[in-house]
């Protein structure tokens, strides 16, 4: 296990109008508790406590998600980094947020527990506003830009965490870059909007539309160097480039050890599999009945890593790997497909690697 997703509210304060939580074809958050039951978290605790004895693991990551996690409110936030902790002294806290109700006493809490936060912005107002609403139609920048503020401040950098970026290709690229640059954040995550061959991402008329955005801001990073940020797809692609592991699922293939917990304890695939089928992610396992082994047991089986024809004889797939599952998706024949977004992850990986080999050739830049 190397990383577990803990959904301590499935409820969220804004209606963002692409969340694959709220507007798939997965609708399981309406049957989903509010927040995770004392006597659930109980059973979480128990789960890690029993991995981690088996396993004598020295690491877990463990994700604090939503719906808005920061809604279960101070309490609740800590009350589960209490449990967790107290079951594995040594797991390492981090948090995926709208930040809108970040304030003095999270980030204490935060201190506390060495919990890192990512919050979720699409680059300026009129970036971010375009689908980052509340229920009324009302953007949500202002809000979401004074959490990041609170993060910037010096005293917080041990957990600013990063922002995490949903593309859209209307944006201009060039003033989402310097828009995200600008907070300052340690890590970008940039995502593709969720999509399959049977519902398409957006704009996937355009050809290209999302390898040319991406070619465009990975060069404004690759030349500017922005310290000190890092953009976590462009670095998997170099990672990979050099036969090394990748830090992002979106690249590099499926890294097994991933499993999210949700507020009634059912474990789940990535929530990215809600945009494919009604119980895309599901299980039918839970904290209640099995451990984590028999879960990572169970997923190895009945959703196991395989790379399609086109995949395999592909020249990028040790860099590529396929793609985000999701991704591969088409109700005809499941996930035997490459990515939907194939052609651009093909286009960006040419052209990263085309410019890190121009610059290997040049021995100032073998420094660098
Ligand atoms: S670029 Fe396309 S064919 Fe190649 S590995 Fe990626 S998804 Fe598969």
């Amino acid at each position: 296990m190397r990383q577990l997703i803990l959904k301590i509210h499935s409820r969220c304060n804004l209606s963002c109008d692409y969340c694959y939580v709220y507007e798939s074809v997965d609708q399981s958050w309406r049957t989903r508790p509010v927040t995770m039951a004392p006597a659930t978290l109980e059973r979480v605790a128990h789960r890690i406590d029993e991995h981690v004895r088996a396993h004598d693991l020295r690491e877990l990551q463990v994700v604090l998600h939503g719906g808005e996690p920061l809604l279960a409110g101070h309490d609740g936030v800590a009350a589960v980094l209490r449990s967790v902790r107290d079951a594995f002294p040594a797991a390492r806290f981090s948090m995926q947020t709208n930040g809108i109700l970040l304030d003095e006493r999270f980030l204490a809490l935060f201190h506390e527990y060495g919990l890192r936060v990512g919050v979720s912005v699409d680059g300026g107002r009129a970036a971010t506003d375009r689908h980052r609403r509340y229920a009324g139609g009302r953007g949500s920048y202002d809000r979401i830009a004074a959490g990041i503020g609170l993060l910037m401040r010096p005293e917080h950098a041990a957990v600013y965490g990063g922002l995490l970026c949903t593309i859209d290709v209307d944006n201009d690229p060039d003033e989402v870059f310097e828009a995200l640059v600008a907070f300052r954040p340690p890590q970008v995550d940039l995502l593709l909007p969720h999509g399959n061959w049977t519902t398409p991402p957006p704009h996937r008329d355009r050809p290209l539309a999302y390898g040319d955005w991406l070619i465009r801001v990975f060069d404004r990073w690759y030349d500017s160097r922005p310290e000190p940020t890092r953009i976590r797809i462009f670095e998997s692609i170099i990672a990979r480039l050099f036969g090394l592991p990748s830090a992002t699922e979106t690249v590099g293939g499926e890294a097994p050890g991933i499993i999210t917990v949700e507020t009634d304890g059912s474990y789940e695939q990535s929530d990215a599999l809600k945009t494919t089928v009604a119980g895309g992610p599901a299980t039918g396992l839970g904290v209640a009945g099995q451990s984590l082994d028999e879960v990572l047991d169970h997923l190895a089986v009945a959703a196991p890593y395989r790379l399609a024809a086109q995949c395999r004889s592909c020249p990028v797939v040790k860099v590529c790997g396929g793609g985000l599952r999701a991704h591969r998706y088409a109700a005809a024949n499941g996930f035997d497909n490459p990515s939907v977004y194939c052609t651009d992850l093909l286009a960006l990986i040419n052209h990263i690697g085309a410019r890190v080999r121009a610059d290997l050739t040049r021995p100032a830049a073998v420094h660098q």
